[in-house]
């Protein structure tokens, strides 16, 4: 996408922010991968349904400035998902009602109880409380960043990312929208979580419909454990002669019994 249509979308997606309440007063904060190492982002302290297309900041991965808009204090948390996942290139961060209660009440968005989440979001999960705009925050979302698309910014916000614009604002909605029904259900009386089975149907069906791939299976997620799904690590094998360099993989269990038989003969 060139930079004049990325500067469009960005103001239409901030609209939508502001107009959904996922935003209001200055929050909040969009971004865009133009090149590999230049982020477009909305600049600081103006509201997202109040922009237009020349008030954007353009840096480069580091933070320094490329233009001399001022960016917004929290891009330090879009330049660590830049960084980490070369398939993204765009970043949506909001502080939407229903998505940042679950954040102030210390929850993760990860119930089993919708079919289309599990196929395109996947869990969400809960990321330690970390002052905004500092390494704090961005030290907290590390551990989560390679398997997740959306996270949860404890007592602040929500945070979600895609290979494009539109993508990164979908599961935004989705992930806003997912929370308001799990409150609204629990004001009902709670939930059905879906059965074992029913999951790992769902995860075969989101692989191989290419929403989300196979690293989904390594997520932070509650009901992952309660399946036959299982995190496999590609491990490069030992280039001892034999192999050629081929490739072999492990589960996460027998990778950790592996290690442990190591250590054990070294003891
Ligand atoms: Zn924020």
């Amino acid at each position: 996408m060139d930079e004049q249509s990325a500067r469009k979308l960005i103001v239409e997606i901030g609209k939508l922010m502001y107009d959904k309440g996922y935003v209001t007063s200055s929050d909040g904060n969009i971004s865009f991968r133009l090149e590999e190492n230049v982020i477009l982002a909305t600049p600081t302290q103006v509201s997202k349904g109040r922009m237009s297309e020349d008030m954007m900041s353009l840096t480069d991965l580091d933070g320094n400035p490329l233009n001399d808009r001022r960016v917004s204090s929290e891009i330090k948390m879009h330049l660590l998902i830049y960084k980490m996942r070369p398939d993204i290139n765009a970043v949506c961060h909001a502080h939407t009602p229903h998505g940042t209660a679950f954040a102030a009440a210390g929850l993760s968005i990860d119930a089993p109880i919708l079919s289309e989440v599990i196929l395109t979001l996947g869990c969400v999960p809960l990321t330690a409380y970390g002052t905004p705009s500092t390494s704090e925050l961005t030290d907290s979302l590390k551990p989560y960043v390679e398997h997740h698309n959306a996270l949860l910014l404890e007592n602040h916000g929500v945070v979600a990312y895609g290979k494009d614009l539109w993508q990164a604002f979908d599961r935004l909605e989705t992930l806003e929208h997912t929370a308001k029904i799990a409150i609204l259900a629990k004001i009902l009386g709670g939930a059905n979580d879906l059965p074992k089975d029913a999951i790992e149907k769902l995860i075969n069906i989101r692989e191989k419909a290419g929403y989300l791939t196979e690293a989904a299976r390594c997520q932070a997620c509650g009901y992952l454990e309660h399946t036959d799904v299982r995190c496999s690590l590609d491990a490069e094998s030992v280039n001892n002669g034999n192999s050629n360099g081929a490739k072999i993989s492990f589960t996460r269990e027998e990778l950790i019994d592996l290690l442990n038989q190591a250590v054990s003969l070294q003891n």
